[in-house]
């Protein structure tokens, strides 16, 4: 008889459930299969949820965000082995094809964001991870689970954010939502660089966790004072250098553009469950240049670098956590946000 394990699996109309499945086993020599010792909960889970994200596959394990140690290695997986700590990447890639060969991950032509959303994902006890040569990252032994376990999610999406804006040294930065990926790209931000960030976020306890923990210089929160003239006075009137759009909330995305200054990046990692419009008649002359993601995570050794040298920490992003028994309860607080939930960790199963 197959081992089970405990597992959530997203149900077609959005239904969660904590139930049995067989402990995944390998199918192709390129696979490796880890035992989960922490995950998370992501905003991208709520989407899949809520319907939002069409490539989604019904009854697939949720989750895309975890560390753990190998259990299991193909044939194929030369760099790891059994009892490896790992860090692992949302985005599954082959390392080898046009787009990865360039950096652009996200668009694996065998890869791409499977792990929860089209193949079973990390909210489980255990997880097969394809492509786990280029897909997950050995943690280094100075580095804790919790400290390395935004590395290939949460953080590379921050990073990618940070990246795409062309940060110049002393720019200044503005950060649309202080959430958990909000906050690591302004962490990111001031790696590029940034002499300033602004982070807006309408959520005051979030702004101060930003300001308190370094993150951010300056906090704006738009239902108080209008966000285009707090940057423009924040940047002798020139509107922000670059900005990062990391809330998809129902005004960011025109929020977004208002407060770039003219030439600027702005970099839109948030992820919007409505269309949204460029008023290219009011923004004409303005001569933005807009980038889009979907996180290309090809900075995985680089982050835990940052993470084992001190540069970065991601630590204090993870606010509440409980066993896998408890994730519906989980999913209920990091959903409400209302008792200050930033991320839920994942705990292993206790029986
Ligand atoms: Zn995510
Ligand atoms: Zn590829």
């Amino acid at each position: 008889m197959q081992a089970t394990m405990k597992a959530l699996v997203c149900r077609t109309g959005g239904k969660i459930e904590l139930t049995d499945r067989p402990v995944p086993e390998i199918q192709a020599p390129t696979d490796a299969v880890v035992q989960v010792t922490l995950s998370t909960i992501c905003t991208s889970d709520l989407h899949i949820i809520h319907g939002a994200v069409p490539r989604a596959v019904p009854d697939t394990v949720l989750g895309h965000e975890f560390v753990g140690v190998v259990t299991q290695v193909g044939d194929a997986v030369q760099n790891l082995r059994p009892g490896d700590r790992v860090a692992a990447n949302c985005v599954t890639h082959c390392g080898e094809c046009w787009f990865c060969r360039r950096g652009y991950v996200n668009n694996c032509a065998h890869g791409g964001w499977e792990l929860g959303c089209r193949i079973d994902g990390c909210q489980a006890e255990y997880v097969r991870v394809p492509y786990a040569a280029t897909s997950l990252n050995k943690i280094p032994d100075v580095l804790s689970d919790r400290a390395a376990l935004l590395t290939g999610d949460i953080l590379s999406s921050g990073y990618f954010g940070a990246r795409l804006c062309e940060i110049h040294p002393g720019d200044t930065v503005a950060v649309i939502g202080a959430g958990p990926v909000g906050q690591c790209a302004m962490m990111c931000a001031r790696l590029f660089g940034a002499g300033k960030v602004i982070a807006l976020d309408i959520d005051s306890a979030r702004l101060r966790m930003a300001l308190e923990h370094g993150a951010a210089d300056v906090g704006i929160d738009p239902e108080q004072e209008d966000a285009a003239a707090a940057v423009l006075r924040e940047t002798e009137g020139r509107g922000a250098d670059g900005v990062i759009e990391a809330a998809g909330g129902e005004n960011t995305f025109q929020m977004a553009w208002q407060i770039a200054r003219p030439n600027a990046v702005v970099a839109l990692v948030a992820m919007y469950e409505k269309p949204q419009s460029l008023p290219l008649e009011r923004m004409y002359g303005k001569n933005l240049i807009f980038k889009t993601g979907g996180v290309d995570s090809a900075y995985c050794d680089e982050l835990l670098e940052h993470l084992a040298s001190g540069r970065l920490d991601t630590q204090f992003l993870l606010t509440h956590q409980g066993p896998l028994n408890d994730i519906l309860a989980g999913y209920r607080t990091f959903a409400d946000k209302s008792s200050g939930c930033m991320k839920w960790v994942v705990t292993p199963y206790e029986r």
